[in-house]
C-alpha cells in the first residue's frame, strides 16, 4: 500500500485542466494592476482536469470513513447519516439565508427551529430549550450556567456538583469551566450509581447531580426517579448528559422521571456526520424553574389574529379568519445567562436533525432506539467469552469489553485495534470508560446490518486468536493500511505544519 503523490509531484509544466478560446483582447499585465502583490513564480502545479478528478477521488478513500465501512466507534455515533439530510441542508432557502435577515424575511427557518425545539421537548418530556449550544460539552456548561443563576437568584449558595466515576469525561471539565467543584461519586459492582454513596456525597452545597445515561459502560441507569429524589431532597438538581438519547428516545423521557435539564447531541442522536470537529449542535432541554435563565434570545411564536374575509356565492356566506402564526426572537429575558454562540446555533445541523426526526416520525425515532440496542446486544453476545465482559448487564447503544484477558500472551487492547484496521473495519474506542482496564468500547448503531455485525464479530474472533497464537504478529498491525503503526504522540510534540516542496 503506498500514500497518494501531492499535485506538486504529479505536475507536469504546460499541462492545463481548461480549454479557452485565444484572447481576443489586449492582455493584462498582472503587475500593472496588482502591483507588488502579484505573483512572480509560476509554483502551482499544472494538471490535466483527469489528474486531479484521480487525485481527489484517491484521497478521499485512504482514510476509513463512515461510507466505506463499519465504524464501532462508541460515545461518537459516527452512524451512517440518510443523504436526505444534507439535501434538506444545503436547499437554497435555507444555506443561503443570512443571519443577519429580518425577522418578515426569515420566517421559514425561524418556524423550522422552533418545531425542532417542539419536538425535542417532547422527545425529553422537558418544558423548555435553547438550540443555541454548539455540541454536547457546550450544552452541558450552558445548563450548569442556568443551575448557577437558579441559586443565585434564590440567593443560595451552593459549591459543589457530583459527578459519578461512570460520567463522559466532558462531565467534570464543565464543572470546574463553570466554576464549581467537581465531587465524584462511585459506581457499584453492576456499573450503575451506588445510592447509598449518593444519600451519603448529597448535602447544602451541592448544586446538581451529573448523569450520563447510559452511562460511559452502556449502562441503563434503572433507578433514574430514585436518583432524582435522592438529589431533590436536599434541595439540588439534576442534569442529564443526554449525549445518547438514542438508546431511548421514544421509550424513556428523562423529564418525566425527574431530571431537571439534560442536553441533546443532534449531531449524535439525530444524525449529522461529525468526528472531523465539524459543527454540531447540544440543544438543552429544561423544567420550567429554569426557564428564565436561557441564553437568549428564545425564538417564540405568536398567533396573529388575521383579516376576517366573507366570501359569498349564491345564498351562502363563506366567513373565514385567516389565523397566521408568525416567529421571532425574544430578547427581553432579564435573567437570561446571556448569548452563547454567535445568531442562534449551528442551523445547517437544525435542518438535519429536523428532516430526519420529520422522515422516521415517532415510531422510526424509537425503532432507531431499538435498533441501536439490539446491536449493541449482538455484538455482547457474539464475542461474550471471547472477550472479558467486565459487567455482565444487558448493556443499552454500547458494550465495553475489556482485553485483560491478552494480556498473559502480551497482546494489549491497542494491538486488538490496530489490528482491526487490517479488516477494514474502524476501531472502537479503546481504554475509556477509565473503569475499565485495555478498555473496549464497541457502538455498532442501529444502521448496521447483521452480514456488517456478522463480520466484525468474526475478525474479533480471529484477532483473538492470533492473539494466543501469533502475538508478535498484532504488534505489527496495522499491515494494510495506507501508513503503518504510527508514534501516537509525535506528531503532538515534533509538531511541523510546514509544508516542504518535493525536492527542496
Ligand atoms: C459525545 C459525548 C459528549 C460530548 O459531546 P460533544 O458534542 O463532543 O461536545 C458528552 N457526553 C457524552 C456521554 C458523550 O457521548
Amino acid at each position: 500500500m503506498s500514500t497518494e503523490t501531492s499535485l506538486f509531484e504529479l505536475s507536469r509544466p504546460g499541462r492545463q485542466a481548461w480549454s479557452l478560446p485565444e484572447l481576443d483582447v489586449p492582455g493584462l499585465d498582472p503587475e500593472q494592476v496588482f502591483g507588488s502583490a502579484a505573483r512572480k513564480d509560476n509554483s502551482l502545479p499544472e494538471l490535466s482536469e483527469i489528474d486531479i478528478a484521480r487525485h481527489f477521488t484517491r484521497l478521499s478513500v485512504l482514510n476509513h470513513h463512515v461510507d466505506k465501512g463499519f465504524y464501532p466507534l462508541g460515545s461518537c455515533t459516527m452512524k451512517y447519516n440518510p443523504k436526505v439530510n444534507e439535501q434538506a441542508a444545503r436547499l437554497p432557502g435555507f444555506s443561503d439565508i443570512h443571519p443577519l435577515l429580518p425577522e418578515s424575511a426569515c420566517q421559514g427557518a425561524l418556524k423550522l427551529m422552533y418545531e425542532l425545539g417542539q419536538y425535542l421537548k417532547e422527545i425529553t418530556g422537558l418544558d423548555a430549550i435553547t438550540l443555541q449550544p454548539a455540541a454536547g460539552a457546550h450544552g452541558e456548561l450552558t445548563g450548569i450556567m442556568m443551575i448557577r443563576n437558579y441559586f443565585e437568584k434564590k440567593g443560595e449558595n451552593r459549591t459543589d456538583v457530583l459527578v459519578p466515576d461512570s460520567a463522559h469525561g466532558t462531565n467534570p471539565a464543565s464543572v470546574t469551566v463553570s466554576g464549581y467543584k467537581s465531587v465524584q461519586v462511585k459506581s457499584n459492582e453492576k456499573g450503575r450509581i451506588d445510592l447509598a454513596e449518593l444519600k451519603q456525597a448529597c448535602s447544602e452545597n451541592v448544586a446538581c447531580l451529573m448523569v450520563t445515561n447510559p452511562n460511559t459502560l452502556g449502562i441503563f441507569e434503572t433507578e433514574s426517579r430514585q436518583i432524582c429524589d435522592i438529589v431533590h431532597s436536599c434541595g439540588a438538581l439534576v442534569y442529564l448528559d443526554g449525549a445518547n438519547l438514542n438508546a431511548y428516545m421514544g421509550i424513556h423521557r428523562p423529564g418525566d422521571a425527574g431530571f431537571d435539564a439534560m442536553h441533546i447531541n443532534l449531531h449524535k442522536t439525530l444524525s449529522t456526520p461529525h468526528g472531523g470537529g465539524g459543527p454540531g449542535g447540544g440543544p438543552v432541554a429544561i423544567k420550567a424553574i429554569l426557564e428564565p435563565f436561557l441564553p437568549k434570545p428564545v425564538i417564540r411564536m405568536s398567533k396573529d389574529e388575521g383579516r376576517r374575509t366573507k366570501a359569498s356565492s349564491g345564498n351562502s356566506t363563506l366567513d373565514t379568519r385567516h389565523s397566521t402564526f408568525r416567529y421571532w426572537l425574544d430578547y427581553d429575558r432579564p435573567d437570561s445567562i446571556g448569548r452563547v454562540l454567535a445568531f442562534s446555533g449551528h442551523f445547517g445541523v437544525f435542518v438535519k436533525a429536523y428532516t430526519y426526526i420529520r422522515m422516521l416520525g415517532s415510531q422510526g425515532l424509537r425503532d432507531a432506539a431499538e435498533c441501536a440496542v439490539l446491536n449493541a446486544n449482538y455484538v455482547r453476545a457474539g464475542l461474550e467469552g471471547i472477550y472479558d465482559l467486565p459487567y455482565k448487564e444487558r448493556c443499552l447503544h454500547e458494550v465495553v469489553f475489556s482485553g485483560s484477558n491478552f494480556r498473559q500472551y502480551g497482546v494489549r487492547t491497542l494491538d486488538i485495534a490496530k489490528r482491526l484496521l487490517d479488516y477494514g473495519i474502524h476501531a472502537p474506542t479503546i481504554y475509556f470508560p477509565l473503569i475499565v482496564a485495555e478498555a473496549l468500547m464497541i457502538e455498532p448503531t442501529e444502521t448496521e446490518s447483521r452480514q456488517s455485525l456478522d463480520r466484525f464479530i468474526q475478525a474479533m474472533k480471529e484477532i483473538a486468536e492470533q492473539a494466543k497464537t501469533d502475538p508478535e504478529q498484532l504488534h505489527e498491525a496495522p499491515t494494510q493500511t495506507p501508513v503503518r503503526r504510527l508514534d501516537e504522540a509525535r506528531a503532538s510534540r515534533q509538531l511541523d505544519v510546514n509544508y516542504q516542496e518535493p525536492g527542496n
